[in-house]
């Protein structure tokens, strides 16, 4: 599904990926990890063709990123920030974001999971914080891609809508797809992984499921486990 090979990028003098190697075979759901800073989001968007790096090679689905962009249409990413013009209505994005990706018949089932009726007439720039979340996530899942990247899917969430979207993720993998988070929330990740990806000084420093973190460090506490490796 994922392939990385020796990925360097550099922003000026700063070093984020650092020779980075990452192989993702398997179908589910993989929790990438780190510290503030460390690439999360520089790999997602490298893995997106979004950053070009200055040293690698990016293969997904069996496509080379920064040489041909059919396989962009296979991902779904929810981005940590999402730019959209504030006076948009959010029935315009969507609506905007259909004409633009191809017809989607999910977006009313997703609108429901999400309780966005009351919000379609209103404009982004008037939604909270939280709110607009949803309306990304909606945007995110209209589409039915074998990858789905989600950067900070978590971001802002209630707590009802946590385990809203926790359902859906975990439907997506019950259909065979692969699912690439980060999330800051221990407790989200550590319930919906099937591996985690710990990035440290621009290389992968772990990759396994929560339960082999916790015999390499010997922590039973998943917060523990990942404070013993920093
Ligand atoms: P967080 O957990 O805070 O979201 P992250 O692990 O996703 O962090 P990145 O956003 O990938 O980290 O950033 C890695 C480093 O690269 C940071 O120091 C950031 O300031 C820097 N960086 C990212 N994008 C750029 C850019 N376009 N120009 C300059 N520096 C950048």
């Amino acid at each position: 599904m994922v392939t990385i090979t020796n990925l360097h990028k550099q922003f000026g003098n700063l070093k984020v990926l650092n020779g980075l190697n990452l192989q993702i075979t398997e179908a589910g759901i993989i929790a990438i990890l780190g510290p503030n800073g460390s690439g999360k989001t520089t790999l997602i968007k490298s893995i997106l063709g979004m950053v070009l790096p200055q040293q690698g090679e990016i293969k997904v689905i069996d496509s080379k990123v920064h040489k041909r962009y059919g396989y962009r249409q296979k991902i779904d990413y929810l981005p940590q920030i999402a730019n959209f013009p504030s006076n948009l209505k959010v029935k315009e994005l969507i609506e905007m974001v259909k004409d633009l990706r191809g017809q989607s018949t999910r977006d009313k089932e997703l609108i429901q999971l999400f309780k966005l009726e009351p919000y379609l007439d209103k404009k982004l720039g008037k939604l909270s914080g939280g709110s607009r979340q949803k309306v990304n996530l909606v945007l995110c899942f209209m589409f039915d891609s074998p990858l789905i990247i989600l950067d900070e899917p978590t971001s802002g969430l209630d707590p009802v809508s946590l385990i809203r979207l926790r359902e859906l993720i975990q439907q997506e993998k019950v259909k065979g797809k692969t699912i690439l988070i980060t999330s800051h929330i221990m407790s989200f990740v550590e319930e919906i992984s099937d591996r985690i990806i710990f990035l440290l000084e621009g290389k992968i420093y772990f990759k396994g499921t929560v339960n082999d973190l916790k015999t390499v460090t010997g922590e039973p506490n998943f917060e523990h486990a990942i404070a013993n490796i920093l």
